[in-house]
């Protein structure tokens, strides 16, 4: 069985990291199989790792340290947003995760989050396709 499924999210800072694990596991609906988490935008990431509260700043911290202020960046040109897309390069558009027992089979460490990269942006859309039975 392949079902496709979206889900949108609202975004309230320029740089945001929201743990989507929750509302991707009240959406799969079948018992085992994977799931393809995949954000249709060139300014966001979906990413796996640990929700500490320091880790996360930590990983701000590392984006920004890569993706500098100081430099003049081409596609300022264009709409402004270069160091946005240059983040969302280094990162990931998608994820793709196995599912066990109806639930994301996750690492008791791991979540899956969302990383808005050039916000606030309403109707962040991600496309779900679950694969299983
Ligand atoms: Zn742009």
């Amino acid at each position: 069985m392949i079902i496709q499924k979206s889900l949108k999210l609202n975004t309230s800072k320029n740089f945001e990291i929201i743990d989507i694990t929750s509302a991707i596991n009240d959406l799969i609906d079948i018992d085992n199989g994977i799931i393809s988490i995949f954000s249709r935008h060139s300014t966001t990431a979906i990413v796996v790792n640990e929700n500490e509260s320091g880790l996360l700043s930590d990983f701000e911290f590392m984006l920004e340290n890569l993706v500098q202020d100081k430099f003049t960046y081409e596609h300022d040109r264009i709409d402004n947003n270069a160091r946005s897309h240059l983040k969302s390069f280094l990162l990931s558009s998608s994820e793709c995760l196995p599912i066990r027992n109806s639930r994301l089979d996750l690492g008791t460490w791991q979540s899956v989050f969302f990383v808005e990269l050039d916000g606030p942006r309403s109707n962040r859309t991600l496309s779900l396709t679950i694969i299983g039975e």
